[in-house]
């Protein structure tokens, strides 16, 4: 028995998981255990012998439970730290996107739309503020002289280097650099020569995009996201899909949530029309994929302004107020 003892003793040590330990438990002082039956058969034995074995099993008994014990104790410290490597949270993350004082009313906005994304399982992604043509044009199914270049008036530097009219390049990037499944969000500032009571010459937008093989997505999937999100933003208001052209999309679409000013029934924000325009979307063109060499894909995108989003929740008419940094303006949000 003292030789079978030392082997038990012994094998503790080898013991790789907290299941091991439990099995050696019951193995050793289970009910039907190798020590709850010896301490059984004491009964049987003369009165002097009877007190020799019980001291050697007890002994045996508090060893065992004593190394039993510190084993689990640091094979559940092993593992406790294993998993919190595991999940550890880098939480420098997503300061390189957004500033840490983020009460901006524009930030704010932001912040709210990308916890949506995030939460749908959407990677953040970022690229320069300063394109070349390529990425911010040629890729977009925006060739030269192409028309739908004047409608977003470009800061030019020499060489064909820009200032991204758009968040869409941070799209052509990602499809460069990544591999299929994508599932993405771009925020980001952008530039436009413009300046009035709702353009602002830098403004924010958000653009997503989510590509997998062909077939595999279609418009119903963008609908359904998109119409979740505009709950999520603006509350309890209708939304409708019209049909629309972009460049690097085909079909595309804009879309429009009954006006939040007048609940639908007309005013002057929504021109009387009940209906405000809120973002664009579509299926992307296979032009687009062409030009990143992707083949048997599918995929949708949408964009948004952050500054309109701004000003239809908090109810402002004067897209200059957000830019002004008057606090006694900025104080009220
Ligand atoms: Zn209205």
């Amino acid at each position: 028995m003292e030789a079978q003892m030392e082997q038990i003793i012994a094998k503790i040590s080898t013991l790789q998981t907290l299941q091991e330990v439990e099995n050696l438990r019951v193995e050793i002082m289970g009910k039907k255990g190798i020590l709850t039956q010896q301490f059984a058969e004491l009964k049987n034995l003369p009165d002097e012998q009877k007190k020799i074995q019980a001291k050697i099993l007890n002994t045996f008994k508090q060893e065992f439970e004593s190394k039993l014990i510190e084993k689990k104790e640091s094979l559940f410290t092993a593992q406790m730290n294993e998993n919190l490597s595991k999940e550890a949270i880098d939480a420098s993350l997503f300061s390189a996107l957004r500033p840490k004082s983020s009460g901006h009313p524009i930030y704010q906005t932001m912040d709210r739309i990308i916890d949506f994304f995030v939460n749908m399982n959407f990677s953040i992604q970022s690229g320069p503020l300063v394109e070349d043509d390529f990425h911010n044009f040629e890729a977009l199914n925006l060739p030269k002289f192409h028309p739908a270049r004047d409608m977003q008036d470009t800061f030019y530097f020499k060489d064909s280097m820009l200032l991204r009219t758009h968040t869409s390049p941070v799209q052509i990037r990602t499809m460069e650099k990544d591999s299929l499944p994508i599932r993405m969000i771009a925020p980001g500032s952008v530039f436009r020569r413009d300046y009035d009571l709702t353009h602002s010459p830098m403004f924010h937008q958000v653009e997503g995009l989510v590509v997998d093989k062909k077939d595999s997505i279609s418009f119903s999937h963008l609908k359904y996201i998109l119409e979740d999100f505009l709950h999520f933003m603006f509350g309890d208001v209708k939304i409708r899909f019209r049909s629309s052209f972009f460049p690097f999309t085909e079909p595309s679409a804009e879309v429009d949530i009954s006006c939040v000013f007048c609940k639908g029934e007309g005013c002057r924000v929504c021109s009387h029309t009940g209906w405000l325009e809120v973002l664009g979307c579509g299926i992307v063109n296979d032009k687009v994929f062409e030009s990143v060499g992707y083949k048997d894909v599918s995929g949708y995108a949408f964009g948004l302004g952050v500054e309109r989003f701004a000003m239809l929740i908090h109810r402002v008419n004067d897209l200059r107020s957000f830019f002004e940094t008057d606090l006694r303006v900025l104080e009220q949000f």
